[in-house]
C-alpha cells in the first residue's frame, strides 16, 4: 500500500511530523511554567524482593499532567528539559519530593531517582545532590542513583567525580537499561557500582529466546561474583518472575507487581497486610 500510495502516505508522514513538531514546541513553550507550578510530579513503582515479595524500594518516575494534553510521559518532556537547560531545576525539586516522601517509608525501604546523562556533565551535581538530601533529612545511604551507560561514555571525566562524591557519602549507584547500551564490562571494572538493572527487553523475551534467558543468568552470575544486585525490569508476568526466581535473580520491579503511583498510594502498597494481588494490575 505504501507503495501504490508512495504520495499520500509522504505526505501523512509529513502531517505527523508536523504534529510531532508542533507538540515538541509546545511543550518547550510549556515546559518552563509546568516546572514553576509544580506539575510534573514523581510518582513511585516498588522494587521487590523476588524471594520475599517484599518491597524493598520505590523507584521515582516521572509524570506531568498537562491540562490539555493530559498525561505526558517522560521520554517526551525529559529531553526538552534537557535542551532548554531546564533539567537541573526539574531533577532538583523532583528529588526533594521524593525524599520528602520516602521519609514516610521504613528505613529498610530505599528511593531510587533517575539522572540524565546531561546531568552528569554538570560537575557539582553531586554537592547539589546531598545538599537536598541534608535539606530534606533523607540519610545518603537509602538513595540510590541510576544511570545509564551512554552516562558514563559522554562525559567521563566528570561522572567520575560526580558519582564518586556521592559514592564517599554512602549513595548507592545503579546502573539502568543494562544490555541496551554501550554495554562494557570496563564499567563494571571501572565504577563502583551496586547494582544493574536488566533492562526490560531481556526479560520480555526470555520465555522465547534462549538467548536473552542465558544472558539474565550470566548476570545473576556475575552479581553475585561481584556483588551487585540484580534487577529485572519489566515483570510482567508471573512465568517470567518464576523464570527470574529460579535463575536466581533477587530483585523485579514491573506491571506485575505495580505501576508507578502516587505518594499516598504507595504507603498504602507498605501497608502490612496488604497482598500483592491488591497492588497488581492497576
Ligand atoms: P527507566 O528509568 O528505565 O524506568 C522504567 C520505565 O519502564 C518507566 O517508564 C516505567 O513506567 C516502565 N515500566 C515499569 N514496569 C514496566 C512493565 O512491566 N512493562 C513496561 N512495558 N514498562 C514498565 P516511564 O515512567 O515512562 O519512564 C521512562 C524513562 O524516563 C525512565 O526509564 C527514565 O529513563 C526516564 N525518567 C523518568 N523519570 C525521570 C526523572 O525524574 N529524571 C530523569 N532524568 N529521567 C527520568
Ligand atoms: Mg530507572
Ligand atoms: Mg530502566
Ligand atoms: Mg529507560
Amino acid at each position: 500500500r505504501a507503495k501504490a500510495d508512495g504520495k499520500s502516505s509522504l505526505r501523512f508522514f509529513d502531517a505527523e511530523m508536523d504534529q510531532h513538531i508542533r507538540e515538541r514546541d509546545q511543550l518547550e513553550r510549556e515546559l518552563k511554567t509546568a516546572v514553576a507550578r509544580g506539575d510534573i510530579r514523581p510518582f513511585f513503582q516498588p522494587l521487590v524482593d523476588l524471594r520475599t515479595k517484599e518491597i524493598v524500594g520505590f523507584e521515582a518516575l516521572a509524570r506531568w499532567s498537562h491540562p490539555v494534553l493530559g498525561a505526558v510521559p517522560p521520554d517526551r518532556f525529559i529531553p526538552v528539559a534537557e535542551d532548554t537547560g531546564l533539567i537541573q531545576e526539574l531533577s532538583e525539586s523532583l528529588l526533594a519530593e521524593s525524599c520528602r516522601a520516602a521519609l514516610d517509608w521504613p528505613t529498610s525501604v530505599t528511593l531510587s531517582f533517575n539522572i540524565s546523562p546531561v546531568q552528569l556533565k554538570e560537575p557539582t551535581l553531586g554537592l547539589r545532590i546531598l545538599a537536598i538530601l541534608a535539606r530534606t533529612g533523607l540519610p545518603p545511604s537509602r538513595l540510590e542513583i541510576e544511570i545509564t551507560e551512554s552516562a558514563l561514555v559522554r562525559d567521563l571525566e566528570s561522572a567520575r567525580s560526580v558519582l564518586t562524591s556521592l559514592r564517599e557519602a554512602g549513595v548507592r549507584l545503579a546502573l539502568d537499561d543494562f544490555g541496551t547500551g554501550y554495554s562494557s564490562l570496563y564499567h563494571l571494572r571501572n565504577f563502583k557500582l551496586d547494582k544493574i538493572k536488566i533492562d526490560r527487553s531481556f526479560v520480555s523475551s526470555m520465555a522465547h529466546e534462549h538467548e536473552s534467558a542465558e544472558i539474565v543468568s550470566a548476570l545473576v552470575g556475575l552479581g553475585h561474583g561481584l556483588g551487585l544486585t540484580i534487577t529485572a525490569e519489566g515483570v510482567e508476568g508471573s512465568e517470567q518472575e518464576a523464570d527470574l526466581l529460579a535463575r536466581g535473580c533477587q530483585q523485579g520491579q514491573g506491571y506485575l507487581f505495580s505501576q508507578a503511583v502516587s505518594a499516598e498510594e504507595a504507603v498504602s502498597l507498605l501497608r502490612p497486610g496488604q497482598d500483592r494481588a491488591s497492588a497488581a494490575g492497576q
